[in-house]
């Protein structure tokens, strides 16, 4: 068995973290960082393990403490994920089910995060002595999502943990750490996956169609997290038909297709739905430029509609695309602060046909 074999690519660093766990130099602060989906936190559940496993080879996956630590029930490993206020008791519920696959986030549709009492409670538990064997560790997935007052608290454990604790972090934005936090720690960067590697591992792991696994190696943009959200049934049958809305929108903004996009998302409090819609039209936007710019059909994303995006890429001067990527972003990044949902995404179409709301 592979060594780290949960976490998918990524040799180099797996090598380093090896030989430092060899030389009895693992750091007793780990910052994981890199995009969302490549591995952050499965790494972080597997250097747990590396530290608690019970064998000659770890981590073996399978002794006692590998086992326990898998399922988030190893009483030395506390680990900590964003939740929102109504879910916090239910954490070790939670925890279970990041564990279950770490390269799919949590996702909350209200606002999620680790607070003060999360961390006192984390400065509790690792005060305790070891239960099993030497070492305890505390793991905190999206770091990022500590507020202010958290991240007050924990620089305090940071600065002294016993001696037998080790601390791990993982985010996608750092710079949203203390600066003081993050100079305490020892980064990792997780760089993204190759195409190939998200490939073969879907190849060897689901029963996706051949056809699907290519599309989504493609669209994935080296993140094993998306590549899992893209294969989702519901998921693709709702590409599909946002692509459909939206390749329509962008050839002939007729009052049928508008008609259309207002039913979807009539009376939706669905944030994760809007997110979707943006977030394929985001795509569809980039490979409309990248065609303009070069000329060439090979750098599309979305391959199954590569035919379409063409077509619309001829008939789009490159300006309004700009422009149309301008808005989106615009919508994007109000979709952060709980705003009506309808009125944004009515708005980005409407602007999008040209008419007034
Ligand atoms: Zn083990």
């Amino acid at each position: 068995m592979d060594a780290l074999a949960g976490v998918v690519g990524q040799e180099l660093r797996k090598r380093i973290i090896l030989r430092m766990y060899e030389g009895g130099k693992i750091p007793p602060a780990i910052l994981i960082c890199g995009s969302e989906g490549v591995g952050l936190r499965a790494l972080a559940v597997e250097i747990s393990k590396l530290l608690l496993c019970e064998r000659d080879t770890p981590p073996c996956g399978d002794c006692r403490s590998c086992r326990l630590a898998i399922r988030g029930e190893h009483p030395d490993i506390l680990y900590l994920l964003p939740l929102p206020a109504g879910e916090r008791a239910k954490r070790l519920d939670w925890v279970k089910q990041l564990l279950s696959n770490p390269y799919l986030p949590v996702m909350f549709t209200v606002p999620a995060s680790i607070t003060i009492d999360d961390i006192r409670f984390l400065e509790e538990q690792i005060q305790l002595t070891p239960a099993f064997g030497g070492r305890k560790l505390a793991v905190i997935f999206d770091a990022h999502r500590m507020t202010p007052e958290a991240q007050n608290a924990f620089l305090k454990t940071l600065e002294e943990p016993p001696d037998y604790a080790h601390i791990i972090l993982t985010t996608p934005y750092p710079d949203r750490l203390f600066e003081t936090i993050v100079s305490r720690t020892q980064r990792f960067f997780l760089g993204r996956l190759s195409s190939r590697e998200i490939k073969e591992y879907l190849e060897s792991r689901t029963d996706a169609t051949e056809s699907q696994i290519e599309l989504v190696s493609h669209l994935s943009e080296g993140s094993l997290g998306r590549a899992f959200l893209l294969l989702d049934r519901e998921y693709f049958s709702a590409r599909k038909r946002m692509l459909d809305l939206f390749l329509s929108l962008l050839r002939s903004p007729e009052d049928t297709v508008l008609l259309e996009v207002v039913q979807l998302f009539q009376n939706t409090r669905d944030k994760k739905l809007v997110s979707n819609f943006f977030a394929v039209s985001r795509s569809v936007l980039n490979d409309i430029v990248l065609y303009q710019r070069t000329g060439e059909a090979k750098f599309i994303v979305n391959i199954d509609r590569k035919d379409e995006i063409v077509e619309v890429a001829h008939l789009l001067p490159a300006e309004k695309v700009e422009e149309y990527i301008r808005v989106l972003d615009e919508k994007m990044s109000f979709l952060e602060r709980n705003p009506n949902l309808q009125v944004l995404v009515f708005d980005f179409i409407f602007r999008l046909a040209g008419r007034d709301l």
